[in-house]
């Protein structure tokens, strides 16, 4: 109980800001003792700070309580294939410290976990007060032995167990996710989606995903697999996908895809040939953005959003894409469904997954 009051307080004035304890109290629908019990126990423990006194009609001033950025931060470290950046970033989304260092694609495993810890180690010495370690990388992961299955693109990650990585180095909880899901809590905590309770995020560049939160929760699935809209086959027969399927929805609408094509219509680079208007590149553009927005009418009539989120580099292509996205909505989705659901664009751009791995880190202290 005292646990679950710990993180209503905690989670109220995250989205809230300072308040007093006589309006958390009434707010959380608890008496202000308790209140003042739990948030003794808090300022102890340096997670909350006192910002002065706020007259409020009659009565006495009001003592202000407010979350602590320097108590309340955690490590995220952001895999790819060509780089890892790890921040420590507090529960505002404020990054106090950023490294980052160069990957291999052909690193080997030892070299590869090698390179993590040593980024890891100069962010644990710096923060040694961190509450948690998120880690964000490519790859399919088994929650249960909470191990990296398979990675295309980062063929020394594989097999390589989550918990071995940060040995010796860090005795705190460490938590992974997808691509897609990070960028998703960190529009959730820190973006677009800040006050949304029930939304999907799809994610679209080099892969695709998509990302869905049901009553504020992220949902990650039986297998913590959900979320693998870019290989839903579209073009059943069509040509031949990483995953082992013939069609999935990247080989028509990656942003590799759309590079590769443009590359062999016009000999140019995509965005110089959108730039020039160049027919071929739009017309490649649209049809990605056709078979993407067929399955955002899909996910719009099955999960009934109240927003779909759109986030990852091929959305930074502006009107070419996101029009013929939209129009394909709404044309393929039920009326009824279509008319309240909002297609917007997210807020946090490249930095977005960081901060999610920042957030999946933190998600512990807020969450019962
Ligand atoms: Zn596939």
């Amino acid at each position: 109980m005292r646990r679950i009051n710990e993180v209503g307080l905690l989670d109220f004035l995250r989205r809230n800001g300072p308040a007093s304890r006589v309006e958390i109290a009434g707010k959380l629908g608890l008496d202000t003792k308790t209140i003042t019990n739990v948030s003794r126990d808090l300022l102890q423990r340096k997670m909350l700070e006192t910002v002065g006194l706020v007259s409020r009609g009659r009565g006495r001033p009001r003592e202000m309580l407010r979350l602590r950025a320097a108590g309340i931060h955690a490590i995220g470290l952001h895999l790819t294939e060509h780089e890892i950046a790890g921040a420590v970033i507090g529960f505002d989304g404020n990054i106090l410290l950023k490294h980052q260092t160069a990957l291999g694609g052909s690193d080997n495993r030892k070299t590869l976990v090698a390179r993590i810890r040593r980024l890891a180690r100069e962010l644990v010495r710096a923060h040694p007060q961190a509450l948690g370690i998120g880690l964000v990388s490519p790859g399919l992961w088994d929650a249960r032995e909470r191990r990296i299955l398979r990675c295309v693109h980062l063929p020394g990650w594989e097999g390589v167990a989550l918990d071995d990585v940060f040995a010796n180095l860090w005795k705190g909880p460490v938590y992974f996710e997808s691509y897609t899901r990070a960028k998703a809590l960190a529009e959730h905590w820190f973006g677009a989606a800040r006050e949304l309770e029930d939304f999907v995020v799809l994610d679209a560049g080099d892969g695709i995903g998509c990302a869905v939160f049901h009553e504020g929760k992220l949902q990650a699935g039986y297998s913590h697999m959900a979320g693998e809209i870019g290989h839903c086959v579209v073009r059943p027969g069509g040509a031949p996908c990483v995953c082992g399927q013939r069609g999935c929805l990247e080989t028509v609408a990656s942003l590799a895809v759309l590079r590769e094509q443009t590359q062999r219509a016009s000999g140019r680079d995509l965005r110089d040939a959108l730039t020039l208007g160049q027919p071929a590149a739009v017309a490649s553009v649209r049809e990605a953005a056709q078979a993407i927005g067929l399955l955002v009418a899909y996910l719009t009539n099955v999960l009934n959003p109240s927003h779909i989120v759109l986030v990852g580099e091929t959305t930074e292509l502006g009107p070419v894409f996101l029009t013929p996205l939209q129009e394909t909505v709404t044309a393929c989705a039920v009326p009824a469904l279509r008319d309240r659901v909002q297609v917007v664009r997210g807020q946090l751009g490249a930095v977005g997954a960081l901060l999610g791995a920042g957030a999946a880190a933190l998600r512990s202290v807020f969450t019962a």
